[in-house]
This record gives structure tokens, C-alpha cells and sequence, in this order.
């Protein structure tokens, strides 16, 4: 079968013949994949900056953002039969008996380090005709859904994030009333996104859909599909080519998150002290080397203390993110079917791969198909 891989001794990314996998487990489900999504995450390791072949192999079948067909299942798997549609996590857990993370099935949480991501970290990725993996690890993904099920792993990161927002937002102020219904979680509050790719985006819609004011701040100016599709989903775009974080803060009044979907330290910074009273810092984005700058810890710390502040990482997901992000790019679909659509820029055959992960990303999501023409 062919499979899209990258080769890190010699510094190459090709599209390789691989021999089938084969199920050796009775919990194991064959796949055949439909659509692998393509991400900033898959540019580091074709540039070599990031991602490790697994053990004894010299090459990372990549992909990790993934829609698949079940083909035939193990004897044991009781969820899965031929024909339906599965999204599969990427992150398996560590081997450590005493990563109570992992063993509890919460591998994104995972304490050592040692678990192994596929497509990125020592274990094959989805870029390929098939793959096969155990149950527990997919998440079923409803027929309606076949057409943007691909965007469902970018999505996890926010929905992740979301549900730690909620769960520390109702337990601290006393007036936000814990059995409020999903789509009023974010009433009355205002959400700043700093980015305007994928992530983004996605984040946007989420927060949107969760009832919160919400603005996307990039360095983009109009006319810009992308900038169309934020104002579309009711959010408002705001260019850092004509404000600043401070006209920001001046316009939006206390912010109550800021939801970082960059990855750039300094970006990251200059917002913090933007960041508002009782408000939550999410940081989504994995910064590369960047030079020193100076900053202002004093001025950090008196307004964490004094303003009650959260500052938040949140990577991977575990399943109820992917449950949740299910449910919600259904609610998007019918909610917004024009920015849906308009989300997956175009479908490609595995040899254009290569081009279109090293290339300049065009509209928001690019999409390998092994049957695109
Ligand atoms: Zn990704
Ligand atoms: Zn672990």
C-alpha cells in the first residue's frame, strides 16, 4: 500500500510502498482511511524539527488528524463492524505502572513523557491506504458527518480546553450558576483568540457556540476568506496591523480568556497583560526557538494575584474531547453550513503531500484522500 513518510537520516519526505498491516490482536480494527488532515505539527517534522520514526525503522509514516473506514474487525472488538466511520486518537499511553494518568485511560495527561503519538512520536501515523489499530483508541463518527469528520482531532484542542474553562470558571465565581446549558456557557463573558489559522479558528467557533463574545486578533488585514468566515460564525476580527492589545482591551472591556492559538512566545506575552479580573489564559500553540526578550514579572505576578488570573496549557485530548467535538461539528453544520463547507480547502492525492505540507497552507484545512483524482 502507499503511505506518505518522512525519512529524517536523509532528510527526505516521500510517498513510500509499504506492506499492509494486518490484524494480530483480536481487539484490533482494520482501517481504510478516507481523509488525513495536514497541520503545522506535520511541517515541524518534514523540516525536521520534531517527530521520531518508531524503533528499528528509519523512517514516520505521518498523519495524524484522521478519518477512517472500518474493514474488518478482531474477534474480541464489540463497538466496530465494516463500514463504519471512525476518528482515532493519537496519543497512546506510557508503559509506566505508576503513571496513574495513563493507566486511567488519560494518556494526554500522562506524567512521564513516554507515550508515543502516531504520526509524530515513535509509532506510525495515518498517512497511508491502511492502518490498524485497538478499539479503545477510535471514537465512532456518524455517517452525516463523513464530509468534515476530518476536522474533528484539531477540534478536540479546544473542546479540551473548553471543558477546563467551564469546570474553573463555575467553581470559582459563585454567581455563575454550574447547570447552565452548553450553548450559554460563555454568556455574558468575552473571549479574545489571538490567531487565525485552524486552531484558531476552530477555538473561535467553540466559543462562539458556547455563547461567549468572542474576537479573533491576527496579523492579518481584509479582505481575507478567513477573516469572512470569523465574521460569519458572529465573531469579530481585529487586525494587529491597525490595533493594539491595549486599543483591544479598551474596546472589549474585562476580557475574560484569551485563548492563544499561535505558538509564538512574544505574541503570548504582550497579550498576558490584557488578560482580565477572574480572567483565564489558555496557551494551545508549541513555540520553536525564539530569541530572549525582556519582560515584566513584577507586573505578570501583581496581576495574577491581585486579578484572581488562570494561565492554562492544554495538549492532545482524551475521548470525551473527541466526543464532544463530534457533537459540536454536527451543531456547526447546521448552525453555520457555509463557513463548514468552506473549512476544507481541497482534497489530494498522497503525492501532492510532500508540497502542500512544506508550502505556504492555502484556505484552512488541506486534506489527503487516497482516492482524491
Ligand atoms: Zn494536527
Ligand atoms: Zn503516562
Amino acid at each position: 500500500m502507499k503511505a506518505v513518510a518522512v525519512f529524517p537520516g536523509s532528510r527526505e519526505v516521500k510517498v513510500i510502498d509499504q506492506e499492509d498491516p494486518r490484524i494480530s490482536q483480536p481487539d484490533q480494527v482494520m482501517l481504510r482511511m478516507l481523509d488525513i488532515g495536514i497541520c503545522g505539527t506535520d511541517k515541524e517534522i518534514c523540516t525536521f524539527e520534531y517527530g521520531t520514526p518508531p524503533p528499528g525503522d528509519d523512517y514516520l509514516v505521518i498523519g495524524h488528524e484522521a478519518l477512517a473506514e472500518v474493514v474488518a474487525a478482531g474477534s474480541a472488538v464489540k463497538r466496530f463492524r465494516a463500514g463504519d466511520l471512525v476518528v482515532p486518537s493519537v496519543r497512546r499511553p506510557c508503559p509506566h505502572p505508576g503513571c496513574l494518568a495513563c493507566r486511567a485511560g488519560h494518556q494526554d495527561y500522562c506524567y512521564t513523557g513516554d507515550f508515543r503519538e502516531r504520526g509524530i512520536e515513535q509509532a506510525h501515523g495515518y498517512m497511508a491506504e491502511h492502518a490498524v489499530d485497538q478499539e479503545r483508541y477510535l471514537n465512532p463518527v456518524p455517517p452525516d458527518l463523513r464530509e468534515i469528520a476530518v476536522l474533528t482531532e484539531p477540534l478536540t484542542i479546544a473542546e479540551k480546553a473548553l471543558s477546563q474553562i467551564t469546570w474553573m470558571m463555575q467553581r470559582r465565581p459563585p454567581w455563575l450558576d454550574p447547570q447552565t446549558p452548553a450553548e450559554e456557557r460563555g454568556r455574558g463573558l468575552s473571549a479574545l483568540v489571538l490567531g487565525i489559522g485552524p486552531v484558531g479558528l476552530l477555538g473561535a467557533m467553540v466559543l462562539a457556540s458556547a455563547g461567549f463574545t468572542t474576537y479573533v486578533y491576527s496579523r492579518e488585514l481584509p479582505p481575507s476568506p478567513r477573516i469572512d468566515l470569523v465574521a460569519a460564525i458572529g465573531a469579530t476580527y481585529v487586525s494587529s496591523q491597525a490595533a493594539t492589545f491595549a486599543d483591544l482591551a479598551e474596546r472589549i472591556g474585562n476580557i475574560d480568556l484569551v485563548y492563544e492559538a499561535v505558538g509564538h512566545s512574544h505574541f503570548a506575552l504582550e497579550a498576558l497583560p490584557v488578560l482580565g479580573t477572574n480572567g483565564i489564559f489558555v496557551l494551545t500553540g508549541v513555540p520553536g526557538m525564539q530569541a530572549f526578550i525582556e519582560a515584566d514579572p513584577a507586573r505578570l505576578m501583581r496581576d495574577m494575584v491581585l486579578k484572581n488570573q488562570v494561565v492554562l496549557g492544554t495538549v492532545n485530548a482524551g475521548p470525551d474531547a473527541f466526543a464532544s467535538a463530534l457533537r459540536n461539528l454536527d451543531a456547526f453544520r447546521r448552525r453555520w453550513p457555509a463557513v463548514v463547507a468552506a473549512l476544507i480547502a481541497g482534497r489530494y492525492p498522497p503525492e501532492r503531500a510532500p508540497d502542500l505540507i512544506l508550502g505556504r497552507p492555502a484556505g484552512i484545512k488541506t486534506v489527503i484522500a487516497f482516492d482524491a483524482p
